[in-house]
């Protein structure tokens, strides 16, 4: 929103819109014409130029309300600061020096602060602050600082820390030691999970090839054969799998089938019923339920 700016709502359409107001006159949103009322007429000689006093649009000749005044500038001004302010002081609970860039020359770094902090602060620190904008200064005062960073800056963190620190501004455990400690601290231990994580994983995918392996032994005696839908379908071991060209087991109470299901096409092999088999199975599908965690 800009400077002499309402926002209003044409109470017929309830369209929203912008008006400019200069010296009590309504003018549309560029305020470049004016916004008239048609009850003397339309058109421009004839019609009557709209006016905005104590917060509301109005004609002077029928004063009949016409739009609403949603927000006046000073009005969003207002909330807007407040906005700021309020979030300005949560950042404010939290005050840490940031490293916001390096010069790509030579690499020194440049350093801000979190939050704004209060003029009689910011005089305590002012000296360490340099105001630096991108290309070129007249302007003693400022550094041309091709890089990037731009705004008050500093490249002397430490005593600015000092300071801030000392005036009960910056907490103990945001410093910049304390906030790269905790990082590092974080690291390291997201470092530590992934390779238990790795670890866990192998150990279960090793546990499974071993039974694997010994549920396999168990087949291998028996000749491969095309199955029937009924031999597949029935008691589907591991359903999580869906059917394509997935490894399942069919138990029954007579005979284990191992078979391969490749859409349309089953084939496998089968043994008779043994418990320590359909006891290994379940223990492989149980390990890779648990894999699924890690
Ligand atoms: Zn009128």
């Amino acid at each position: 929103m800009k400077k002499n700016q309402i926002k209003v709502e044409r109470i017929q359409t309830g369209t929203k819109t912008f008006f400019t107001i200069k010296n009590g006159m309504v003018y549309d949103a560029f305020g470049k014409n004016p916004v008239y009322c048609s009850c003397t007429g339309n058109t421009v000689e004839t019609a009557t130029p709209m006016q905005f006093a104590n917060g509301e649009v109005f004609c002077p000749n029928c004063h009949e309300k016409k739009v609403e005044v949603i927000q006046t500038y000073e009005q969003w001004k207002t909330e807007k600061d407040e906005k700021e302010r309020k979030m300005n002081e949560e950042k404010l609970q939290n005050l840490h020096i940031v490293e916001v860039g390096s010069d790509w020359e030579c690499g020194l770094k440049y350093y801000g602060l979190s939050a704004q902090i209060d003029y009689d602060d910011w005089l305590k620190v002012k000296e360490h602050f340099r105001y630096y904008r991108r290309g070129w200064s007249r302007g003693q005062e400022l550094e041309w600082n091709y890089g990037e960073p731009t705004g008050w800056l500093t490249r002397n963190p430490e005593a600015v820390e000092e300071i801030l620190v000392g005036a009960g501004l910056i907490k103990p455990e945001n410093t910049m030691d304390a906030i790269s400690e905790r990082k590092e601290l974080e690291k390291q231990k997201k470092e530590e999970e992934l390779k238990l994580r790795v670890a866990k994983r192998n150990e279960l995918k090793e546990k499974m090839n071993l039974i694997e392996e010994e549920i396999n032994k168990s087949f291998d005696a028996s000749e491969k054969r095309e199955l029937s839908d009924a031999e597949t379908n029935e008691n589907y071991f591991n359903p999580t799998f869906g059917k394509c060209t997935v490894l399942t087991y069919t138990i029954t109470d007579t005979e284990i089938i191992k078979c391969r299901n490749m859409g349309d096409f089953k084939y496998g092999v089968s043994i008779p019923y043994s418990e320590d088999i359909e006891n290994l199975i379940k223990e492989y599908y149980a390990l890779n339920e648990e894999l699924l965690n890690y």
